[in-house]
């Protein structure tokens, strides 16, 4: 039997994965949409507000954790993954540790994943449809309503660390997944046990204690959420601790022993760009609006919009040690046409003046 009997199933599965490998995925597995605990998690993590500002991830109510209610007819889901971490001679802690260097999330040194990720899913369905005639898909990347983490978990991915990130065993952390729902009854492939033992070392790294127990994040501390999701005032009491890092926060994956075993990508989109894996925060905060938006072009760090850009530079610069030039940079901003800039910029004249 081949995978050009519609009911092999079995055989098409494999095929699948064949061509998800081909398209550049690293891995591929697929689940049902029983997402067994999640739901009930979800719901308590919410009730705590955890959440912050994110409203979306209320909003879609129980679609977020049923599959078939978000796309009806949904069987399985295809899960990929695809690793991102840059093929530089790269060292993330020198930067981390160098307080005038800016350091910014190795997920987003390069282009914006999601319209890649999400045209290799088009593709991907696409060769199922050419192996098996018309079948229903819906590609996902990173969207609201689908939680990708209890799927990719369930797809044999990976588990989900203590810092609430899936790991993988043999490759680490440093990956986006992007998921295909179809209504193919393809087989399922097995979850795979949790290994983190007794380790807990992403929850006592993690400057802000956001990782409030294990399991369990508490997104208003996280700084990826403070400086790439939230549009406002960043609570005072974190600032000092986010130390000089401007866009996201790798601290809790950069100590998983795990990510010994991660490995580089070969995407070109992924390889850093305007020098982001290691500028300095005068020069990035000397960058206009229209500078921003230029260099930011095809970049997740867009979305920010260049007032949130200067905020969370300014409160690296607040961080890093005074010197002449820190201060004339943030006095250059003292009048920013943006109270959230001014504020922010005050602030760290503040630290540096006193
Ligand atoms: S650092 Fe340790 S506790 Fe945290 S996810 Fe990795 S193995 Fe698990």
């Amino acid at each position: 039997m081949n995978s050009k009997d519609p009911h092999d199933y079995a055989a098409l599965a494999q095929n699948i994965k064949q061509w998800a490998k081909e398209l550049g995925f690293q891995a591929t597995g697929i689940t049902h949409t029983h997402l067994g605990s999640a739901e009930q998690q979800l719901t308590a993590w919410l009730d705590q507000g955890y959440n912050g500002t994110m409203e979306y991830m209320a909003e879609h109510g129980t679609m977020r954790s049923r599959p078939q209610a978000l796309i009806p007819g949904t069987q399985r889901i295809i899960s990929v993954r695809m690793d991102y971490l840059a093929d530089i001679d790269d060292d993330p802690l020198k930067t981390l540790k160098s307080p005038n260097s800016a350091y910014v999330s190795r997920y987003a040194l390069g282009r914006d994943y999601h319209k890649l990720i999400r045209s290799r899913l088009v593709k991907l369905a696409n060769k199922i449809r050419d192996e098996i005639g018309v079948f229903d898909s819906r590609a996902f990347v990173d969207t609201a309503p689908v939680m990708e983490k209890p799927i990719a978990s369930q797809a044999g991915h990976g588990w989900i660390g203590k810092h609430c990130i899936v790991v993988n065993r043999e490759a680490g952390s440093f990956f986006f997944f992007g998921e295909l729902f179809t209504n193919l009854p393809l087989p399922i492939d097995n979850a795979t046990d949790d290994h983190c033992g007794s380790c807990r070392r992403c929850i006592d790294v993690c400057p802000t204690q956001a990782i409030i127990a294990p399991y369990r994040l508490d997104a208003r501390r996280c700084i990826s959420y403070l400086t790439n999701t939230l549009q406002e005032s960043i609570p005072i009491e974190l600032r000092p601790l986010i130390g000089n890092r401007i866009f996201g926060c790798d601290d809790c994956q950069l100590v998983c022993p795990w990510n010994q075993y991660a490995t580089k990508s070969g995407e070109p989109d992924f390889m850093p760009r305007q020098g982001l894996n290691d500028a300095q925060l005068i020069d990035l905060f000397a960058w206009t609006e229209q500078e921003f938006l230029d260099r930011m072009a095809g970049s997740a760090i867009r979305r920010i919009g260049h007032n949130c850009w200067l905020r969370n530079i300014a409160i690296a610069l607040g961080n890093a040690p005074t010197s002449n030039e820190i201060i004339t940079a943030l006095k250059s901003r003292v009048d920013h046409k943006s109270e959230l800039v001014r504020e922010h910029v005050t602030w760290a004249l503040t630290r540096h003046l006193i």
